[in-house]
């Protein structure tokens, strides 16, 4: 016998689909440390889930429209269930970006990211050095940066027009956000795709207080100093039993209307 919990989204379908699975578990509910964590609802409530639990096996169940990250769905229940109760299902390692914030004081956070890390300081202007590989790349001025695994390309990066990356592929994006440029000021513009192995450090040229956000979690840091975002081989478990192909969850996600 496992601990489990299930982590629900606050709507009907997503209630009912909790309710139709749970009586038929056998394993024993822990909220407090589950080994085996349900997630019901969207990709919202996977990375909720996942920063909850991080150290549990995830099985994501998509109840509404889109479900980037589910494996299961309404029409597989009974196959998710004999999974849980037989351990039956497969695990897919899914890479997580590490960053740490520094201040001033050079007190730190340090978090794991599933889609992507932002920084950005409206209303006013963000002006970073950005080092890739402790080299220098550009100086940008603008909104803001936003540092997205292959999974979270597809989340606000991509409405940053960032690219969408097959997770297969081990990288990292850097995407601005309305960044600034004149015959003064000159950044790259386009999105960054990088080996997952680079290390990016944005520098603060003088200290002030910005916004950032892991996932869904967001930090605000008076006289901030720097953010380095790395690989540090941190990943989520999430469980499947057969694997929906890439470009069909592209297609299922974005373009279905189209047929
Ligand atoms: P949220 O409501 O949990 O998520 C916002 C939307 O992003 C939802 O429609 C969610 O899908 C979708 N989403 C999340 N991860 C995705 C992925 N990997 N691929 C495709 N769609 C994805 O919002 P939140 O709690 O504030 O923040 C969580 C996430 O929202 C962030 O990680 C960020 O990626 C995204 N976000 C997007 C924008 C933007 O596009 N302008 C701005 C801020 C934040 P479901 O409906 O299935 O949950």
């Amino acid at each position: 016998m496992m601990r489990y919990c299930i982590v629900c989204r606050n709507d009907e379908e997503s209630k009912k689909i909790a309710n139709r699975i749970q009586p038929k578990i056998k394993h024993q509910i822990d909220e407090d440390n589950p080994e085996l964590v349900i997630a019901v609802g969207g990709d919202g409530t996977i990375i909720k889930a996942f920063h909850t639990y991080p150290n549990a096996v995830l099985f994501g169940i998509h109840s509404g429209h889109l479900g980037f990250y589910a494996n299961y769905n309404v029409d597989n229940l009974e196959c998710l269930i004999e999974d849980i109760n037989t351990g039956s299902y497969q695990i897919e390692f899914l890479d997580l970006l590490t960053c740490k914030i520094t201040d001033e004081e050079n007190k730190e956070i340090v978090a794991n990211a599933l889609n992507e890390i932002t920084i950005v300081t409206p209303p006013r202007t963000l002006i970073l050095d950005v080092n890739i590989d402790q080299q220098f790349f550009e100086r940008f001025r603008g909104t803001g940066m936003c540092i997205s695994t292959p999974y979270g390309s597809t989340a606000y990066n991509k409405s940053l027009h960032g690219c969408v990356i097959d997770p297969t592929l081990r990288c990292i994006q850097l995407t601005e956000i309305a960044g600034i440029n004149s015959n003064a000021y000159r950044t790259l513009s386009s999105p960054l795709v990088l080996s997952q192995k680079k290390n990016i450090l944005l520098k603060a040229i003088s200290p002030q207080e910005v916004f950032i956000t892991v996932d869904h979690l967001s930090y605000t840091v008076e006289n901030f100093k720097s953010l380095s975002i790395y690989n540090d081989n941190q990943t989520l478990r999430m469980a499947y039993h057969s694997q929906e192909n890439f470009l069909d969850r592209i297609r299922r996600t974005f373009l279905i209307s189209q047929k």
